[in-house]
C-alpha cells in the first residue's frame, strides 16, 4: 500500500526548529505544547522529527508535547535513523530502540533511512540498513518505511528501481529550487511519481528564505494579493502538486503556525495568474547580483588560514539573493566551523593566484566578514 493512500491534511509539523528558551539552546517546550494544541485543534496530526534536530532534543520535546497529552491514535510520527552514526549493522537497533523511547510510543507511523545521498548507498549495503528497515517493518515498529533524500534524481531512480518496498520519501521541494542543477527538485518528484510512491515535502518555505525578500520583490506578491503572506505562496505552490503526502513546515512560532494554517485550511491550487506571480519572483530572484562562484575549491587547499572560501561565498550568495542575513547565518557557522573565518584573511593572495574566475577574493570576504563577523 503507498503511503499516500493515507490522505493526509496537507500541512506536516516538522520539529527541527522549534522555539528556544533565551540563549537560543534549549527547547521552550511551554511553548510548544501550545503550537501543538493549536495544530490538533485546527484538525492536524502529522509530526516529523529525527535523531539530530535540535542537538537531540527533538524526540524528547515530542514526547513532552505530544505522545504523553495525546492518545497515540490521535497523531502520525515520523523519526529517522541517522545514518553518519552507523558504523557497523549492530547501531540501527541500539538507536531505534534509543528513538522509541525518546519519543515515548511504541511505534512509528513512518520510518526513515535519513538523508540518504550517493555518498551513503555503500554504508547501508554493507551494514544492512535496507534489510533493517523492512525488519522493523515486519515487527510491527514502523508502519511504513521510506527515507529523505538529498542528492541528484538519477541516484533517486536506480534506489526507487532497486528497492520497491519503500512507500513513500522525503524530497527537498520548493519554487526556487524546483529547476536547480544541485537540488533538483523537479526531476525527484518526477522520479517518486514515476515509482507511484508518496512524496513528503520538506523546505517548502526554504528554511525561510521564501518566506521574506527584497521589498521590490515581496511586492510582486503583495500586488497580487495584499491579504496573504509571502510564505503562503510557497506552501501553495508546494501543496498544489501532485502525488504530495503532506507538506512539512518547521515552525518556529504560534504566528507562523497560525499563518500556515490559515492558509492550508482554506487550501486552493494556484491558479494560472498565481503561478505566472511566481515565475517573476523567481525570475527577479535569479536576477539578483551574486558571486560567481563555481565551488571548485582550488582556493582552498593553500589557504594558510584554512578558510571556506566557496562555502562563505555560499552563505553570502543566499543573503544577496534574499536579503535575509539570519537565514543564512547557519550556513555561514557550518562553512567556518572547521576553519577560519572571512575576517581571518591576512590578505596573502595565495587563493586569488588560483581562482579560475578571477575573482576578488579578498575583497568579497571583507564584504562578508563585515556581514558575519561583527
Ligand atoms: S588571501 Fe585570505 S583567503 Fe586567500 S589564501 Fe590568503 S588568507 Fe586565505
Ligand atoms: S577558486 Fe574561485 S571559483 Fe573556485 S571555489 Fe575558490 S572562489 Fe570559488
Amino acid at each position: 500500500m503507498s503511503y499516500y493512500g493515507e490522505n493526509f491534511p496537507k500541512l506536516g509539523f516538522g520539529l527541527m526548529r522549534m522555539p528556544t528558551l533565551p540563549g537560543g539552546k534549549d527547547v521552550d517546550i511551554e511553548q510548544v505544547k501550545k503550537m501543538v494544541d493549536i495544530y490538533m485543534e485546527n484538525g492536524y496530526y502529522y509530526f516529523d522529527t529525527a535523531f539530530m534536530y535540535h542537538g537531540g532534543a527533538s524526540e524528547t520535546a515530542f514526547r513532552e508535547a505530544v505522545a504523553r497529552r495525546y492518545p497515540r491514535e490521535k497523531f502520525h510520527i515520523t523519526d529517522k535513523m541517522p545514518l553518519w552514526d552507523i558504523k557497523g549493522p549492530e547501531d540501527y537497533e541500539r538507536i531505534f530502540a534509543q528513538q522509541l523511547e525518546k519519543c515515548g510510543v511504541e511505534y512509528f507511523d513512518l520510518y526513515f533511512l535519513h538523508g540518504i545521498g550517493t555518498d551513503r548507498l555503500k554504508l547501508l549495503d554493507e551494514t544492512g540498513g535496507w534489510d533493517f528497515l523492512k525488519k522493523v517493518k515486519e515487527r510491527g515498529q514502523v508502519k511504513h518505511i521510506g527515507f529523505s533524500f538529498h542528492s541528484p534524481a538519477d541516484t533517486l531512480e536506480k534506489i526507487l528501481d532497486a528497492h520497491p518496498e519503500v512507500e513513500v520519501v522525503q524530497l527537498q521541494v520548493n519554487y526556487y529550487d524546483w529547476e536547480s542543477e544541485s537540488v533538483q527538485a523537479r526531476k525527484c518528484w518526477e522520479s517518486a511519481r514515476r515509482h507511484g510512491i508518496g512524496v513528503i515535502i520538506m523546505e517548502p518555505i526554504r528554511g525561510g528564505s521564501l518566506a521574506s525578500m527584497a521589498p521590490d520583490i515581496e511586492k510582486l506578491f503583495l500586488n497580487k494579493n495584499p491579504d496573504v503572506s509571502v510564505a503562503s505562496w510557497a506552501l501553495r505552490w508546494c501543496a498544489s502538486l501532485e502525488g504530495i503526502v503532506t507538506v512539512l513546515s518547521g515552525m518556529s512560532n504560534i504566528a507562523q503556525m497560525e499563518d500556515n494554517i490559515k492558509t492550508m485550511k482554506s487550501f486552493k491550487p494556484l491558479t494560472d495568474d498565481e503561478r505566472a506571480v511566481i515565475d517573476d519572483v523567481i525570475k527577479a530572484l535569479k536576477a539578483q547580483p551574486t558571486i560567481d562562484c563555481t565551488a571548485c575549491k582550488y582556493c582552498v587547499n593553500d589557504c594558510p588560514q584554512h578558510i571556506n572560501t566557496p562555502g562563505i561565498f555560499s552563505s553570502f550568495n543566499e543573503y544577496k539573493i534574499f536579503k535575509n542575513l539570519n537565514n543564512t547565518r547557519f550556513g555561514y557557522s557550518m562553512a567556518t566551523s572547521k576553519g577560519g573565518k572571512a575576517k581571518d584573511c591576512i590578505e596573502c593572495g595565495s587563493c586569488e593566484n588560483h581562482c579560475p574566475q578571477n575573482l576578488p577574493i579578498i575583497e568579497l570576504l571583507k564584504e562578508a566578514a563585515e556581514l558575519y563577523d561583527k
